[in-house]
């Protein structure tokens, strides 16, 4: 009496396809972008300069706002 023994055929290393979504991140240039109208008041979506004082935003760069202007950079705390 024989054991019926299964082959278990190797899997396949199957490749996960790990589909990151998307961020889809809105980069509006100008400075339409720079100000959010809510209701009545206009809010900043930018910080300014501490230097060159108010007028003068900041550019965003991920992890850090720098100053066009003067190169004053300020590093985002990082909030996690
Ligand atoms: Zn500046």
């Amino acid at each position: 009496m024989s054991e019926k023994v299964e082959e278990v055929p190797e899997e396949e290393k199957k490749i996960e396809k790990a589909e990151k979504p998307a961020k889809k991140k809105k980069k509006e240039k100008g400075i339409f972008s720079l100000y959010k109208v809510e209701k009545d008041k206009i809010v900043r979506l930018r910080p300014t300069c501490e230097r060159c004082g108010p007028g003068y935003f900041m550019a965003d760069h991920g992890d850090r706002y720098t100053c066009g202007r003067c190169g004053f950079t300020r590093y985002k705390l990082a909030e996690k």
